[in-house]
């Protein structure tokens, strides 16, 4: 009994009751987004530490706005889900503010910017390239506050480096918008997860010297819902001339969904995209709801004091459903125009990949395959 009172009141004397970083997990509701709708205005601030990074700091404001819009504009390709148990994420308001205690996020670049405490709960700030930490959390408005620390890059407390990772990361503003889009992450409730841009190892392997190059020419893609078009070139020359009737010296194929028509139009093209010639169509496009997998990318753990939602909203459930990652597949028909006949393919979207099945000679091949440049770069091995 002493003990625990003990214990208690250690806990309650500690001055980092209620912080919870990217990784921690000892409140239920510590990967709760930060903001939910109910906020309408993010007010963050940044402090800066001009001796221990290499980046200066009207080049940070901007790609901070950068990585804001990252998400907006992924949420906002959300179809809108007011349904029972689900939750919606973004449409604030972004504003930068002097830090104070009404500010949300504080953006900390450079270790000069720790003050005691902080420094204390990280232990060992220089372990970390970037670390989101909510310090505090309104149980009743479902609302987090705290601060998103970027490592120094130069001087004695730049972040660790064993000579696997580049130096001076931050002269480099990709590499710092990635950054900061993964912590973000982190404050919109999304935990770890997958083989993208909120995998665990995302910054070590952003970082890694070896696998830096690939990142730095890398469109950013989206996380959540697929992209409209691809353009595929690894295409073994039987299925070119089989199945796509192209003719020699056609390399690539284009898919590009049509604008609010739920089909797929074709373009044989060669590698540098100079010509461009309408092969065909994928047309009676229909969801296969075996195959939908229903991922949750956020869970948001509802609290016993939470205001925010009714009963008939969470559907008398603990928790809520944020937005889901995108993995459906779907029974749809490819109609080449110089071929009389449609053939059945099947089609297996993903965020991060768009593959085609069909027939070739009686066997189900892949017709078109694609992953995310991004994906196939974290699979590769980041120790040559
Ligand atoms: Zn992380």
């Amino acid at each position: 009994m002493r003990i625990f009172a003990m214990a208690l009141l250690l806990l309650m004397n500690s001055s980092f009751a209620g912080w919870v970083s990217s990784g921690g997990q000892l409140f239920k509701d510590a990967h709760n987004s930060w903001f939910i709708k109910n906020t309408k205005l993010i007010r963050y601030c940044i402090q800066y530490d001009a001796s221990s990074f290499s980046m200066s700091e009207d080049r940070i404001h901007k790609i901070i706005k950068k990585a804001f819009n990252y998400w907006e504009k992924e949420f906002s390709k959300i179809e809108d889900e007011n349904k029972v148990g689900r939750f919606i994420l973004g449409g604030q308001k972004i504003s930068q503010v002097t830090c104070s205690k009404n500010t949300d996020v504080a953006f900390k670049f450079g270790y000069g910017t720790l003050n005691k405490n902080e420094i204390d709960y990280l232990k060992n700030p220089i372990k970390y390239i970037g670390v989101s930490v909510r310090q505090s959390y309104d149980e009743e408005n479902l609302k987090g506050k705290g601060f998103i620390y970027i490592s120094s890059d130069q001087g004695p407390h730049k972040y660790q480096n064993n000579g696997n990772l580049i130096i001076r990361a931050w002269e480099n503003e990709k590499i710092l918008e990635y950054t900061l889009i993964h912590e973000i992450g982190h404050v919109f409730g999304f935990p770890h997860s997958g083989n993208g841009i909120m995998s665990e190892n995302f910054l070590d392997q952003l970082l890694n010297k070896y696998l830096n190059p690939y990142f730095l020419n890398l469109e950013i893609e989206p996380f959540l819902i697929a992209k409209k078009q691809y353009f595929i070139c690894d295409i073994p020359s039987k299925i070119k001339r089989q199945v796509f009737s192209m003719k020699s010296g056609e390399r690539c194929i284009l898919i590009k969904k049509k604008k609010s028509s739920n089909l797929f139009e074709l373009y044989s093209m060669n590698e540098d995209k100079t010509s461009k010639r309408k092969i065909g169509e994928i047309v009676g496009i229909n969801l296969n709801f075996n195959d939908s997998k229903s991922n949750p990318v956020s869970v948001l753990q509802l609290t016993s004091k939470q205001k925010i939602f009714t009963s008939k909203q969470t559907g008398f459930r603990s928790f809520m459903y944020g937005p889901f990652q995108q993995d459906e597949g779907y029974f749809a028909s490819l109609m080449i125009d110089e071929k009389s006949k449609m053939e059945s393919v099947y089609l297996k979207i993903r965020s991060d990949s768009f593959m085609m099945l069909g027939n070739l000679k009686n066997k189900i091949v892949p017709l078109l395959n694609y992953q995310s440049p991004l994906s196939q770069i974290l699979q590769m091995d980041p120790t040559p």
